[in-house]
């Protein structure tokens, strides 16, 4: 039985990513500080013999008994109001925790894959996105922990595979929604689909012109499983292509959800990037992957999920969102 370790096992997409693993007959070991992760995106997954779970600061020397064969490093915060609250632990987990990854690589013979991310073109002056671009970012601006840490952490990555000939693998992920996304961790579709929920208008930063491209989790796991198999030590854009505008994509929710709340404007975070979507030319290419879901479809799941949640998870998001921006 192959042998995984998910860092940032418990996070939104570290947790789909041991479901897929589990189910692809692999041992699962799940790392996770629990700062942003949730505990309960993989308790079903407990009860398993081939799971296990480590609550432990990937920033700090890892160590783990028996073989591995892959390590897949997601922990990180992951959103602008995360960054904002623990830029310290989100450059930390960009630059030790991925020393930690990579040397732990060496020593049980592993492949690495990580999760990089569109951050790292900044505000791009490109459009789409193809991995040669080199990116236009503010390090420092409220984005720079966040976006300085993943450059860096490609940086070492390459270092690692040219200067030691580890085998790595580097995925750039674009906006990915789905089934445990974190409510209160301030991302536009959960921050909608909560105001939704509870009633209130929905708050579209600045003008709502700013364009995003959304991906549904299953498509992004399915490609970066198809990534870890590959041969391909460069990094890869996975996202889904199909560009809105956040003001347009307020409207859908506001469609989907039947509220009859509408659209208020806020005024538009720092570095807020004006326009995103993926070049998925390589991944198409390399790894022979398109994203399949429809966003009507994607949206739809999503909304079930969150529906599905208490009250107080809703009511407690509110609350944060209002703490963090004091
Ligand atoms: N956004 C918004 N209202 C919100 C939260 C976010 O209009 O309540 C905007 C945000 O300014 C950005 C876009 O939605 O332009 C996507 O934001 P998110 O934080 O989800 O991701 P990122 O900016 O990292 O792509």
């Amino acid at each position: 039985m192959k042998r995984v370790l998910i860092t940032g096992g418990a996070g939104f997409l570290g947790s789909h990513l041991c479901d897929r693993f589990i189910k692809e007959g692999y041992h699962v070991i799940a790392m996770d500080n629990l700062i942003t992760g949730d505990i309960r995106n993989i308790e079903h997954l407990f009860p398993l013999p081939n799971f296990e779970f480590y609550h432990h600061d990937v920033s700090k020397f890892i160590h783990v008994s028996g073989d591995l064969d892959y390590i897949l490093h997601f922990a990180s915060p992951a959103s602008p109001i995360d960054y904002l609250k623990i830029p310290i632990q989100t450059l930390k987990v960009g630059s030790l925790g991925i020393h930690n990854c990579l040397g732990l690589a060496r020593v049980k013979n592993a492949r690495v894959l990580i999760a990089s991310t569109s951050e790292v073109y900044g505000d791009p002056a490109v459009h789409p996105q193809n991995e040669d671009y080199w990116g236009n970012v503010n390090p420092v601006g409220p984005r720079g922990v966040y976006d300085e840490a993943k450059r860096f952490q490609e940086a070492i990555t390459m270092a690692y595979h040219t200067y030691h000939g580890l085998e790595t693998r580097i995925v750039r992920i674009f906006n990915t929604y789905g089934p445990r996304m974190r409510l209160n961790d301030g991302r536009v579709l959960p921050a909608f689909i909560g105001q939704a929920l509870r009633g209130e208008d929905l708050t579209v930063f600045g003008d709502g012109s700013q364009t995003r491209s959304f991906c549904y989790v299953d498509d992004l796991v399915e490609g970066i499983y198809r990534l870890l198999l590959s041969d391909y030590a460069y990094p890869v854009n996975i996202g889904n292509p199909g560009e809105i505008t956040i003001r347009e994509f307020g409207e859908e929710i506001i469609k989907l959800t039947g509220t009859k709340q509408k659209l208020i404007v806020k005024p538009l975070p720092t570095d807020d990037p004006k326009q995103r979507k993926p070049d998925i030319t390589r991944a198409k290419e390399i790894l022979g992957w398109e994203p399949k879901v429809s966003r009507a479809e994607g949206l739809r799941i999503t909304y079930d999920y969150f529906r599905s949640l208490p009250d107080e998870e809703l009511y407690k998001a509110a609350y944060h969102r209002e703490f963090v921006k004091k």
